[in-house]
């Protein structure tokens, strides 16, 4: 008689206490199911990515005396459902009980409080231990208050945790270092190399292929670059503490097109996937700044952590809070349809050009890519939110409805009505030509707000703005935009609505 023990592809926190003691009467269960790859198209690196990671973290366990039963996507007894799966092996094993780690998404922690609700023997859950703050922290931090504002809960979480404090204030006297954390990359800049793994996951993407799982990107599966177990994510964590934390403040919301990742970490799949946790990597970046004071700025240190302690735990909170609403919910009531290019990359506009094909090409871009270049084009264009959801729940590697839904329909697409943002993330081509080199290279004009060769930005911010005046013109971040339009004469404004609509009437040959 058994005890059966499921961990999902996103849960491989091999320092999770179920594996502190080598129990016999426990199997541990993993599964890769069409279940998990079909609700989105997935990237191909993402896919190959959780399986690889997950098949080397079912050796792990075998190697420590773990009893694991290990179901491959193409194996001839695997139902392609977790429930059926777990009723197969409860029967093979004669399990008297099952237990499931919490899920992060809503959707699995539907179908998992469903299957235990008539599951044939005890099921329960217990946490996965990775993050810092339960379901419903954030919730009852912001109970009594009037707005979601990230930067009191990031306070809060501080204090709490008592992480780059002194005393009761702020180490450094400031609590937010962003002012400083805006620049664009000089000309002589010198990109980061990444070290390449040269490793072969070809079987395993023919299997993929096989089994008929639909996946959008390309792989070089000789290379592949994602960290799929626990030292291959804490060596990227090293390398990014030594050799990119120190410019990673800086040039944190800079773009170029001669990088795809300038000198971000990389580390949100590892994170996601639970190879490490966000408590070490707090630790380790602090570790790394109490011995390098003098080399290391404060700012990039604050910066970078304000996205794992901050952000990050934040996203998820405001999920458990949110959902399952926050799926639905059309604030702007957007309804256009995705432009083809965004999955071919094939526009004449450079700065969507290269964020889309990198993604396509790596499964990743960086924060600033996703929110000012094609959330920021998705937003203005007023596209269906449901639309960019799948977009990006399916193109990146990191991509978990928990953190991807609430960066998108959130922060990104306004289409929360400002529960994450204030105001919705928009911008011209100013600040993609300030934040960029994309420009110098682009077919189209920065400076020119109308005819054939002006920046479909310019027209659009204002069509945007124009047609969204009655929800947004009380909005006091807002205001400005409004009293410049104001100013504008009546032809002007009408050019500019024309010349957008110009370009949206024929959005899939920009
Ligand atoms: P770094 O810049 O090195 O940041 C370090 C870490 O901080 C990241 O690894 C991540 O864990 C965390 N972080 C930073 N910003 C955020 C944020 N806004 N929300 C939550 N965590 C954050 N992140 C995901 O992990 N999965 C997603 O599906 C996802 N979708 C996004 C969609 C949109 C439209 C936008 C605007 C952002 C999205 N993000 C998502 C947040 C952020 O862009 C990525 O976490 C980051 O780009 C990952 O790259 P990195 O590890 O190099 O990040
Ligand atoms: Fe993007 Fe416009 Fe700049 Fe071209 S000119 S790169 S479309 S912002």
């Amino acid at each position: 008689m058994k005890k059966i023990r499921l961990i999902l592809g996103d849960q491989l926190n091999l320092e999770h206490s179920w594996l502190d003691i080598i129990d016999p009467s426990v199997v541990y269960v993993m599964m890769e199911v069409r279940q998990e790859t079909d609700y989105v198209a997935h990237h191909i690196q993402k896919v190959m990515g959780i399986f690889a990671a997950m098949r080397l973290f079912a050796d792990s366990l075998r190697e420590k005396g773990h009893q694991v039963e290990y179901i491959k996507i193409n194996a001839a007894d695997n139902n392609q459902s977790i429930g059926l799966n777990l009723d197969s092996l409860i029967k093979k094993h004669n399990a008297t009980g099952v237990s499931y780690l919490l899920p992060d998404e809503y959707r699995l922690d539907q179908t998992l409080t469903a299957y235990a609700s008539t599951c044939q023997v005890p099921c329960n859950e217990t946490d996965t231990e990775h993050f810092l703050c339960n379901r419903t922290e954030l919730e009852e931090f912001f109970k009594a208050k009037k707005s979601y504002l990230m930067e009191s809960f990031y306070r809060h979480m501080r204090k709490k945790h008592d992480i780059l404090m002194d005393g009761d204030q702020p180490e450094s006297g400031q609590w937010n270092h962003d002012a400083s954390n805006r620049k664009s990359f000089p000309k002589q800049i010198v990109f980061p190399l990444r070290a390449e793994r040269a490793r072969d996951l070809s079987k395993l993407q023919e299997e993929i292929r096989k089994s008929g799982v639909t996946t959008i990107g390309t792989v070089d599966e000789t290379r592949f670059r994602w960290p799929i177990n626990r030292q291959e994510a804490l060596s990227d964590l090293d390398y990014f503490c030594n050799e990119l934390l120190p410019s990673y403040g800086q040039f944190q919301d800079a773009m170029h097109d001669g990088t795809h990742f300038g000198f971000h970490s990389l580390l949100s799949f590892a994170l996601n996937i639970k190879l490490i946790s966000p408590k070490e990597v707090i630790a380790l970046v602090i570790k790394k700044w109490e011995s390098k004071k003098d080399s290391l700025p404060f700012a990039a240190v604050e910066g970078f952590i304000r996205q794992i302690l901050g952000w990050r735990e934040y996203m998820r909170g405001i999920y458990w809070m949110q959902m399952p609403d926050y799926a639905l919910i059309n604030a702007l009531d957007h309804k256009k349809a995705l432009p083809e290019w965004f999955w071919t990359g094939k526009t004449k506009m450079k700065c969507l050009h290269h964020a889309i094909s990198q993604s396509l090409e790596t499964g990743y871009a960086h924060h600033i890519q996703r929110l000012m270049v094609t959330g920021n084009f998705a937003l203005l264009a007023g596209v269906n939110p449901d639309e960019v959801d799948q977009w990006y729940l399916g193109i990146y590697v990191d991509a978990f409805e928990w953190v991807e839904i609430t960066n998108t329909r959130g922060m990104s697409q306004f289409a929360d009505g400002g529960i994450v943002g204030s105001k919705p993330y928009t911008s011209s081509a100013n600040y993609i030509n300030k934040m960029s080199n994309y420009c110098k290279s682009c077919h189209y004009d920065h400076k020119l707000k109308t005819g054939d060769r002006a920046c479909p930005f310019n027209s659009m911010y204002w069509q945007f703005h124009a047609r969204h005046r009655d929800l947004l013109e009380k909005n006091p971040r807002i205001g400005m935009v409004y009293r410049t339009w104001d100013k504008m004469s009546e032809e002007k404004q009408q050019a500019l609505k024309n010349q957008a609509e110009t370009y949206l009437a024929r959005i899939n040959e920009l």
